[in-house]
């Protein structure tokens, strides 16, 4: 990885057109004074995600963005990744929501999941584990990019249980839970406070620990 450049910027990209990650991502940067607009409102176009890693596509989501607006940009590329399924849907997540209108249907996509799931025999829960997982692509419009990666593991429940968070959410139970992200406040989803020791439960909070860390020097 390039070597950390300083932050010292007031003022941050959030390459994202995604409501939800803009609100986790917001949520997590506002503590530290740094004023955020997302692509979504400045109007940029969405890039195609064609790279075969989340690292390739964060890449391709902060550079479009820096150079659009010679902003310093952060992207977040997720996925979830279902080990029964060889890590499918992986960084096809959003993907497998997409209707033919473009629109996109997570009931649909969640649906799609589970009936691979019974598919391939995966009824009993210790055969149902998988993962989030978030990159984030801090970039720079001369090209200089850094990124912090965070994972949280888990087990895919069906029906679909909660209706907080966004995406897959009502169907993942992070271990050591008895709740769906899809049941639990935003604040312990996403959380993450400078100081406390941790990183935080969701794949995008472990990131962004990373990320605060390294460019804002906060623990
Ligand atoms: P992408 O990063 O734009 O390729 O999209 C990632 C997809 O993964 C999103 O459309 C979400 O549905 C899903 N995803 C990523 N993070 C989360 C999360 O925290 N909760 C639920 N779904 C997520």
């Amino acid at each position: 990885m390039a070597e950390t450049r300083p932050f010292t910027d007031r003022e941050l990209l959030v390459a994202s057109h995604n409501a939800g990650k803009i609100r986790e991502i917001v949520d997590l940067i506002e503590p530290f004074g740094i004023t955020v607009v997302s692509a979504a409102e400045r109007g940029l176009p969405e890039p195609e995600e064609n790279g075969t890693t989340f690292e390739e596509n964060a890449y391709t989501k902060a550079y479009a963005a820096t150079v659009a607006t010679g902003l310093p940009a952060l992207s977040d590329d997720s996925g979830l990744c279902v080990d029964a399924l060889g890590g499918d849907p992986g960084v096809h997540t959003a993907d497998w929501a997409k209707l033919p209108d473009g629109s996109r249907d997570f009931t649909m996509a969640m649906r799609n999941v589970e009936e691979r799931l019974q598919a391939a025999g995966a009824t009993e829960e210790q055969k149902r584990t998988a993962r989030f997982v978030a990159v984030l692509c801090l970039c720079w419009p001369d090209g200089h990019a850094e990124y912090f990666r965070g994972e949280v593991d888990g087990t895919l429940v069906w029906p679909p249980r909660g209706d907080k968070g966004f995406g897959y959410d009502p169907v993942f139970k992070p271990d050591g839970y008895d709740v769906t992200f899809g049941e639990m406040p935003a604040s312990e989803k996403h959380a993450w406070e400078a100081g406390r020791g941790d990183l935080g439960l969701s794949h995008r909070s472990r990131a962004f620990a990373k990320f605060a860390g390294a460019v804002f020097g906060a623990q």
